[in-house]
């Protein structure tokens, strides 16, 4: 971190600061120059708040030069993570493909579903069971009984489950049947919840926000981590912009940038993004291109009657068609599907 003094100021002034940075135990280098006076704090600087140290006399500015997140940074991990659900490894050469359905809906639909995907290659199985819904009017979905539905649909499949738990107090019984705990955009910075799920060792696929930055995103992954659970998998699934055509605007960008920063396994959600299941396949090529470990995408039996997100449920024969295109990408990035 970088402090820079107010022009003008004294040795005196500057010894004062220096000596306010000691009692932080942090080391200063200055640099004094005719006129400018800057310095360089060494040691952990981590837990310093910005605007703390731009409210002490004689400083006008502070600059951060290291990331403040830790734990999810590739500086201090720079071999890729890779997490493991039952016996697939997210994060290696394999792509992840998970697919299912917006909500589960009924015992029908989720085994039917469950059933056509597997078939098509898809090796986990989602279904949201409790809904975050933007509007309480919408369906909230069958709570436990969606849970109980997965589980089913689990043991004819041998799927692996991924599903979202939308507060702190659910986390337990979502565990009792979830391997993969989601944590959607509308509770990116649920700071209870994260803390929640970071005391588990259960993998987490944590969505990035709507309007969330990336620093944003892995300082909700480092909630997790630093309590404790390191298996976590990002998933981009579109952001907040002016554009309204798509639902959200898939920043693909936001793979390579977080493979740089990071080391955790990144994939993508093209049907958030997309809101219109035309565009999903394009979307989910474009993923396996830039280099995503995997995709999470919604596929229904029935999208029209859908009790949510129908308009951008794939159905069961355009899954079968997404997974032959992403095989062709997959292998020409040094991927297999
Ligand atoms: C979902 O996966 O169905 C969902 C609600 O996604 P998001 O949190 O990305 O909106
Ligand atoms: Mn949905």
């Amino acid at each position: 971190m970088i402090l820079v003094l107010k022009s003008g100021i004294t040795m005196e002034q500057v010894e004062n600061v220096v000596n306010k940075m000691k009692k932080l135990e942090l080391e200063t280098h200055i640099s004094r120059g005719k006129n400018l006076t800057i310095l360089g704090l060494v040691g952990d600087t981590q837990k310093l708040d910005i605007s703390t140290l731009e409210s002490i006399e004689y400083v006008d500015k502070v600059l951060r030069v290291q990331e403040p997140f830790k734990r999810t940074n590739r500086m201090f991990h720079p071999e890729n993570s890779t997490v493991k659900v039952g016996d697939q490894i997210i994060g290696g050469s394999q792509l992840a493909i998970i697919a299912g359905p917006c909500s589960v809906e009924s015992e029908e639909q989720i085994l039917e579903v469950a059933n056509g995907v597997k078939q098509a290659g898809a090796q986990m199985l989602r279904g949201g069971a409790y809904k975050p819904r933007t509007s309480p009017y919408g369906f909230q979905g069958l709570k436990e009984e969606g849970l109980r539905l997965l589980k089913k649909a689990k043991e004819q499949t041998d799927l692996p489950i991924v599903t979202e738990v939308i507060s702190p107090e659910l986390v337990e019984v979502v565990s009792a049947y979830a391997d993969v705990l989601q944590v959607g955009a509308r509770n990116m910075q649920n700071f209870a919840l994260l803390k929640e799920i970071g005391k588990t060792n259960k993998p987490v696929l944590l969505k990035r926000g709507a309007s969330a930055t990336i620093e944003e995103w892995l300082l909700a992954a480092e909630y997790i981590l630093s309590e404790g659970n390191p298996n976590v998998i990002l998933a981009e699934r579109g952001i907040r912009t002016f554009e309204k055509y798509t639902r959200n605007t898939l920043d693909l960008s936001a793979v390579p940038v977080v493979k740089k920063l990071s080391h955790l396994p990144v994939i993508i959600d093209p049907s958030h993004a997309a809101g219109k299941r035309d565009w999903v396949i394009p979307l989910a090529k474009a993923a396996v291109a830039v280099g995503a470990d995997g995709i999470i995408v919604e596929v229904h039996n029935q999208p029209e009657v859908a009790l949510s997100d129908a308009a951008q449920q794939l159905t069961i024969p355009m899954f079968h068609q997404m997974m032959d295109e992403l095989s062709k990408i997959a292998e020409a990035v040094g991927r297999n599907i």
